[in-house]
């Protein structure tokens, strides 16, 4: 007899041991929790950006190296001409890739912890073994003694570090990340997801490390719907990772809207300039309020800790304010909530429902 749990026991067991990659549903709650950006388009953008997509031909296939993409990125990204460019349906991709590419058996992947959940949820799916070593509790810096003892024990394929951190928010020390590149052999992919929000990064030292490939999106910049995502390296490297790229990856549309908002880099810049300054407007005040520790953060997002997260994780959901409750998926993460920085207004109805709600609790 064939069953449906027949067909399900062919899955291979690693993933039916997976738990999906959970989004909350928003309804029309403030969205404070996964890093946007807040800013629409002015109607005079919007209306050159249709005007630009008209010429969009959905009959054909897209140009499969994406190559007006990859010059623009090139531009504002300052990637050195002298590397290699490949793009991804999203960064999320792209880290797919390194994966597949790299899953050798006894390899063995390593990242810090807590960090980007999908390092470790990508490994799992293709079963590559996954080492995290744990930040400093206190700080989320990088524990040097645990991770070079990783890599000496491991010799790692492959090392990811978000740098800025997600979920913690603080960039690295520049020595550490440069300690790590120099003892390792595998190649060290420093995920550069916030660059808009940090003056740190290692884009113009790819040419220093040669095992050094730099991970970039544009979804913090404004772009999170378009779903563009990019790694620059050596040649050597990226021209075997090219291989198992689909030919396809980045569609009609996405070509066309990035080539055009890319234009329009200034546009982000002055949304990203000022998310920046009301990132420390509401930091200051997260920190003048008694029971709540807060980190600094080099990102678009701020890492609390509270008496009690869930208690006011729901609270806010009730008076319509959507953010990230941490606790529960890291021991560093106790009663901890990530806050993405929204416009003042989407800031200040966050602030006045978080203030009584930790008053009444
Ligand atoms: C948001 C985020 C990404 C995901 O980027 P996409 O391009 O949207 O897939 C990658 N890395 C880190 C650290 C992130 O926080």
């Amino acid at each position: 007899m064939h069953t449906t749990n027949s067909v399900r026991e062919q899955i291979r067991l690693e993933i039916r041991q997976l738990s999906a990659y959970h989004v909350a549903d928003p309804g029309d709650a403030i969205k404070l929790d996964a890093m946007e950006n807040p800013y629409q388009w002015d109607s005079a953008l919007t209306e050159e950006w249709l005007q630009y997509l008209s010429a969009a031909s959905l009959n054909r296939y897209p140009d499969p190296a994406a190559c007006e993409v990859q010059q623009e990125l090139r531009t504002v990204m300052q990637i050195p001409s002298e590397m290699d460019v490949i793009l991804g349906n999203g960064s999320d991709e792209l880290i797919q890739m390194l994966i597949q590419a790299m899953n050798r058996p006894g390899q063995v992947l390593l990242a810090p912890e807590p960090s980007f959940v999908m390092y470790a949820l990508l490994a799992k799916a293709v079963g590559m073994q996954y080492a995290g070593v744990p930040l400093r509790e206190d700080d989320f810096s990088l524990y040097m003694p645990a991770i070079l003892e990783t890599v000496k024990k491991h010799q790692p394929a492959l090392v990811f570090i978000a740098n800025p951190n997600n979920p913690t928010g603080n960039a690295f020390a520049a020595e550490d990340l440069e300690t790590i590149l120099a003892h390792t052999a595998g190649a060290v992919v420093i995920d550069e997801a916030y660059t808009p929000f940090t003056d740190a990064t290692f884009m113009p030292r790819l040419d220093e490390y040669p095992n050094l490939l730099v991970m970039r999106t544009v979804s913090k910049l404004g772009l999170a719907g378009l779903r563009l995502g990019l790694l620059a390296g050596s040649p050597a490297i990226l021209k075997e990772l090219e291989k198992i790229r689909l030919p396809y990856n980045i569609n009609v549309l996405t070509q066309l809207s990035a080539v055009f908002a890319l234009r329009h880099y200034t546009v982000f810049e002055e949304q990203t300039r000022r998310i920046r300054a009301d990132r420390a407007v509401l930091f200051n005040q997260l920190e003048a309020l008694e029971g709540v520790r807060v980190w600094p953060s080099e990102t678009n997002f701020i890492l609390l800790r509270v008496a009690n997260a869930e208690a006011i994780f729901n609270g806010l959901r009730e008076r319509g304010v959507l953010i990230k409750c941490l606790h529960g998926s890291h021991p560093f993460l106790d009663n901890c909530l990530r806050i993405t920085v929204g416009t003042p207004q989407e800031n200040k109805s966050f602030l006045d429902a978080f203030t009584s709600l930790l008053q009444g609790t």
